[in-house]
């Protein structure tokens, strides 16, 4: 029998979008006698747990300060939590803020830590995930009977139905001492960093193609109207266009977004395992050939110097007209 631990950032005093999706992506696959519980820490609105549907419980950390607590704090409580009520399973978002704490809990608790797992494999004995850029689907059994689990986001699953809601109890460190702030889970979990990609719901994406550093701002223009974010290709990166926190593929971030506009990348196989998730692809590409055709959903064959602009006016029309 399993115990999950499911923890919940918050983002402006509610509990976050990719957070309720692991919530519920893990009460789907609750087998008869498994439990589940979540952890939140930080100030909640009212009404802040309404969008979390299912059985279990709730634990609000809640330190009376209205700064969050750092990472390190995090992770002392979540490994008390877990100790005291015997969680065999830790998941976590795979955001900024996930990707953070779950290697300092995986070595906390000498717990095994699996990222990238894919929906449906989140049972005791193995968890898939793909490796080799998306060509393999390998099993990995844990060593150690608690598991840290990472889960990327996943659009293509229909809502989560229950007419059950968790009950939410205060979390009291046995230590109780008030967490201290950091301010980068801070920025992180109040926010919602705007770096954070992995957590975009729309994203437009430059490569090599886009020429220049300056023709980013045809992306920002175009992100922004559409209230997306903006990604990059390795080469993009490498070139020192942008970040690397931007970087989207192998050894970027995975992605998926509802809507993903590749803009001047060819679609190399290390890129295309960073979108797999992506629920709508569209490619702008100068070359007809270009392999990101293969998996677009809409194709514009053309120089992104031309098509951006033309394609921002038009969002913006729309958006006028509305
Ligand atoms: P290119 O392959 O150079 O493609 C540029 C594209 O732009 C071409 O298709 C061209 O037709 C088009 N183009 C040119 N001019 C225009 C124009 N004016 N208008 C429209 N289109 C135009 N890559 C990643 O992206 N992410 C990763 O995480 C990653 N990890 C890697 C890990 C390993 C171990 C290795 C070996 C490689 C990795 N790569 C990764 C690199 C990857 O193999 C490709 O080299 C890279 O994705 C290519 O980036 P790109 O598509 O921007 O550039």
């Amino acid at each position: 029998m399993a115990h999950y631990l499911v923890v919940l950032e918050p983002r402006n005093g509610l509990v976050s979008e990719v957070s309720a999706e692991v919530w519920h992506r893990v009460q789907e696959q609750l087998a008869s006698g498994d439990r589940i519980a979540g952890f939140v820490a930080g100030a909640l609105s009212p009404g802040a747990l309404d969008v979390l549907q299912g059985s279990g419980t709730v634990h609000h950390a809640l330190s009376g300060s209205p700064l969050l607590p750092s990472g390190t704090v995090l992770c002392r409580m979540l490994s008390e939590l877990v100790r005291r009520e015997g969680c065999t399973a830790v998941v976590l978002a795979a955001t900024a803020a996930g990707r953070r704490l779950a290697p300092a809990l995986a070595a906390t608790l000498q717990a095994s830590l699996l990222a990238g797992c894919i929906a449906g494999s989140l049972d005791d004995k193995v968890c898939r995930r793909y490796i080799h850029s998306g060509s393999v689907l390998a099993a990995f059994r844990p060593q150690s009977p608690i598991r840290i689990v990472l889960q990327g986001r996943e659009y293509r699953r229909p809502p989560f139905r229950s007419l059950e809601r968790p009950r939410c109890i205060a979390f009291q460190e046995s230590s109780g001492t008030l967490p201290d702030a950091d301010p980068v889970i801070r920025a992180i979990m109040a926010g919602g960093s705007p770096e954070d990609i992995s957590e975009a719901g729309i994203i437009v994406a430059g490569g090599r193609g886009m020429g220049e550093a300056g023709r980013f701002s045809m992306l920002e223009e175009l992100a922004s109207l559409l209230g997306g974010s903006v990604g990059a290709s390795r080469s993009a990166v490498d070139e020192g266009w942008r970040p690397h926190s931007q970087q989207i593929g192998q050894t970027g971030k995975s992605v998926a977004p509802e809507l993903y506009i590749a803009c001047g990348i060819s679609g190399a196989v290390q890129h295309l395992a960073g979108i797999a998730s992506a629920r709508t692809i569209v490619a702008i590409n100068s070359d007809p050939y270009a392999p990101v055709f293969d998996v677009a959903d809409y194709a514009i064959v053309g120089d992104v110097r031309e098509v951006l602009p033309r394609l921002t006016d038009a969002v913006r029309d729309v958006l006028r007209k509305k």
